[in-house]
């Protein structure tokens, strides 16, 4: 039925299997030509460094299906990779051992919109903007997803708990999930929590799903929570001296009373390299960095004056300029400038490593003169932007152009390991949404409390016996 796979050193998919596979999901829907898997060997971290190779992908179209896929790979020990969009950035959807990738995106209907309890249910391979957008139509608000929400799907964003640009005020996907349907590790269909608003009954199994990239199972559908669409908001977009200066505004906005739904922060660079990638023009020459603060709700008096208190304090704050944006067409031409760092940074500098270490927001503040000392250690560019008002930033170790790869693996190994012992010295984690997957495993092996590590390796073991469920993902098992 199978072959050794040298990578695993157990059993992995041959001919025979391939044909189990194809009587599950019909002759089409399993691919094995290199060149169409080859879209499915990585994700959005780098392909050279991280990508792997599947031995096949299959396209499930019902739980039934993923369900006799699971129990197939339990019978013959082969690894199972979920797939979502492959927009993640730790490398969690990658079939580093081989495999069989599951996509998901067959699984993209909307089965519900229930007005009466405020929830939709969705299947997993939904792109979440297609959500967002189908539910908007019926006055209904989706506030749990990411900047990627063009293209990642709902069940990526579960098994990353993603946060978004709105997290101040609206929080993570977690927050939005009520339901979860899942086929566990063995094979089984279990529906997890319900259209409830309140769920104490036994262990919260559904919750510990939520950001466990795709190592306990295979999420099929969710009940998502949605709330009143807000009808007004406004952006205002304020230029700073010093990324130092717009940072230490930061704990400050947030301890005044007004609850902005955004503040994210750009540096020079990153806005200058958005800006250029989008050949769009924004008012930054003079300043070393922007924040973009959005206040929005139903009321457009409470946003104004919410707004007016939001522009006085970063004026009091040593602001330059304070910009308001109210009409859609700056408001969108601002906020792409913004969801574009990531993209264009990938295109001008593509050696690079994007992180997104968080930190408790008091701390902000002393992070960004020690990003620029490992700079200057490192002899390489750290760009920074993000969501500030969650204490999450995207800081950006860019490869100088000069530098040998032998030298910049060198460099980004140390620099990363700085960084991160950094953050967890300022009561921080490595990651605030892109998750461990395997980019950043060893590092979180080394940091974590064993203690931590030990529970979580006994929950992997305990869910998932024989370890077919995206195998070396986040730690080691031995
Ligand atoms: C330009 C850009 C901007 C981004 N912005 C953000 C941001 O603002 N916030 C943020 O949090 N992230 C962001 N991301 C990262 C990424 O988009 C998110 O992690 C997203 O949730 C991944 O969804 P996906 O469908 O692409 O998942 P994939 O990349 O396909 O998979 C991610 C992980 O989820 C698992 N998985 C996928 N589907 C399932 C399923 N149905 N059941 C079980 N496991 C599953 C996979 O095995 C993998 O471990 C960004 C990425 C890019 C490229």
């Amino acid at each position: 039925m199978a072959v050794d796979n040298p990578a695993r050193g157990k059993r992995i998919v041959g001919s025979e299997l391939l044909e189990e596979l194809r009587k599950i999901v019909g002759p089409t829907q399993v691919w094995v030509d290199p060149e169409k898997l080859e879209a499915y060997s990585h994700d959005e971290t780098d392909a050279k460094t991280y990508g792997h190779m599947p031995d096949a992908v299959v396209f499930p179209q019902t739980v039934e299906e993923v369900s006799a896929i699971v129990k197939l790979a339990n019978r013959y020990r082969f690894p199972l990779i979920p797939r979502g969009a492959g927009s993640g950035l730790s490398g969690g959807a990658i079939p580093h051992q081989g495999g069989v990738v599951v996509s998901l995106e067959r699984m993209n209907r909307l089965l519900e919109i229930d007005t009466a309890n405020m929830v939709a249910v969705v299947e997993a391979g939904m792109v979440t903007n297609d959500f967002a957008r189908a539910v908007e139509e019926k006055g209904l608000f989706y506030a749990g997803y990411p900047m990627s929400l063009e293209t990642c799907c709902i069940g990526g964003n579960i098994a990353e708990n993603a946060g978004g640009g709105k997290a101040i005020k609206y929080g993570v996907t977690g927050r939005y999930i009520l339901g979860i349907e899942l086929v566990t590790p063995r094979g089984d269909i279990v529906w997890l929590g319900g259209k409830l608003s309140k769920d104490v009954t036994g262990y919260d199994l559904k919750s510990l799903l939520i950001g466990s990239e795709g190592t306990l199972g295979i999420v099929t559908k969710a009940i998502v929570k949605l709330i009143g669409l807000p009808t007004a908001k406004a952006d205002l977009l304020v230029l700073f001296r010093t990324p130092q200066d717009a940072i230490d505004a930061v704990p400050e906005i947030l301890t005044r009373g007004v609850v902005p739904t955004s503040i994210e922060f750009m540096d020079r660079l990153s806005i200058q390299t958005s800006c250029r990638y989008l050949n769009e023009t924004l008012p930054y020459e003079q300043a070393g960095a922007l924040l973009l603060i959005e206040v929005d709700g139903k009321d457009p008096d409470q946003v104004e004056q919410d707004m007016i208190t939001v522009g006085q304090l970063c004026e009091e704050k040593g602001a330059l300029e304070v910009y308001v944006a109210q009409d859609k067409n700056n408001m969108e031409r601002i906020w792409s400038v913004r969801r574009n760092i990531a993209e264009a940074f990938k295109v001008y500098c593509p050696v690079q490593s994007l992180e997104d270490i968080v930190v408790p927001i008091r701390e902000i503040p002393r992070l960004i003169p020690e990003l620029e000392k490992l700079s200057r250690t490192y002899g390489i560019q750290i760009p920074c932007y993000g969501h500030a008002g969650d204490g999450n930033l995207h800081a950006t170790l860019v490869k100088d152009p000069q530098m040998s790869m032998e030298t910049w693996k060198v460099v980004e190994d140390a620099c990363l390991q700085d960084l991160y012992t950094l953050v967890t010295r300022l009561g921080g984690k490595i990651s605030g949404e892109h998750g461990i997957g395997i980019k950043r495993k060893k590092y979180f092996q080394a940091l974590a409390s064993p203690v931590e590590l030990e529970l979580m390796r006994a929950l992997k073991k305990a869910w998932d016996p024989n370890n077919i469920m995206n195998p070396g993902k986040i730690m080691d098992l031995e």
